[in-house]
């Protein structure tokens, strides 16, 4: 990508961030990766590449299913034009089945699982359940609604709003992945707010940086097979050669 007339903005865990003269964001998807906020770290070949394919991807089949969305357009093969928005200081995580951080918070003793939920890593979660974090804090922080409310993060109507948002991304993302034979355990979202105040869609989607995708046989055998960050987070292969067989299995080709 030509970085003459962007500007530099910041850094995320794996994008770099410009601004250019229209007062847009150029997002350059890198090979960088990491884990346990921050603490490991790594590159891996073509990761960038791949990742901006897979956001841009499920950002058309959300634009295409009536979710408003910062996306624009993908200039070179690593890089993604969005809209500038006001991000909404709390990041969006629904879960389907148990796994990551609820399974460690949940043996911490830390919390209670929905009833009737099953404790082992792939147990599901009927209906699913949705969480909130912090996002500009320098840990991920767990944040009820309660909280949410009196730091004025977002009034009850939004919160309403992004968790109707985020179950219907669910539900499209769900819904095509089931014919690729890949179980879409858990993921995360962001929001961000249009100067006219509309809440959007930001950051990426439907990344494997971003969300825990299962191999549907093994599944059914009893095994996880994880295409996802959950490969590098546990040291259990190459994440580009996993990044890549996510790709392959995504069904639309005329997207
Ligand atoms: P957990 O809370 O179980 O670690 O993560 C829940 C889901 O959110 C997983 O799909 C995980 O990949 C995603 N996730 C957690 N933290 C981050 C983050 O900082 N960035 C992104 N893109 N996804 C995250």
């Amino acid at each position: 990508m030509q970085k003459e007339n962007l500007k530099y903005v910041s850094s995320g865990k794996a994008k770099d961030i410009y601004e250019n003269s229209s007062g847009n964001l150029v997002f350059e998807f890198t090979d960088r990766v990491t884990a346990f906020d921050g603490k490991k770290k790594s590159e891996y070949d073509e990761k960038g590449e791949i990742t901006c394919k897979i956001a841009e991807y499920w950002f058309k089949i959300m634009e295409e299913n009536g979710i408003p969305t910062h996306y624009i357009e993908c200039p070179t093969p690593t890089s993604m034009l969005v809209k500038r928005l006001d991000i909404v200081p709390v990041e969006v995580i629904w879960r389907n089945y148990v796994a990551g951080s609820l399974l460690r918070r949940y043996l911490a003793g830390d919390i209670t699982l929905p009833q009737g939920v099953g404790t082992e890593e792939g147990s599901p979660i009927p209906g699913g359940m949705i969480e909130f974090t912090t996002k500009f804090e320098a840990v991920d922080r767990p944040v009820d609604t309660d909280e949410i409310l009196s730091n004025g993060w977002l009034s009850e109507k939004e919160i309403e709003y992004i968790t109707d948002l985020t179950k219907r991304i669910n539900n499209i993302m769900s819904q095509e992945l089931a014919s690729s034979g890949i179980i879409l355990a858990d993921f995360k979202v962001e929001y961000g707010r249009t100067p006219d105040g509309e809440i959007i869609l930001a950051d990426e989607v439907g990344t494997p940086d971003g969300c825990r995708f299962w191999k549907g046989d093994d599944f059914e055998k009893g095994v996880i097979t994880s295409l996802d960050k959950d490969v590098f987070r546990k040291s259990i292969g190459n994440l580009t050669v996993a990044y890549r067989e996510l790709f392959s299995k995504l069904q639309r080709t005329n997207i």
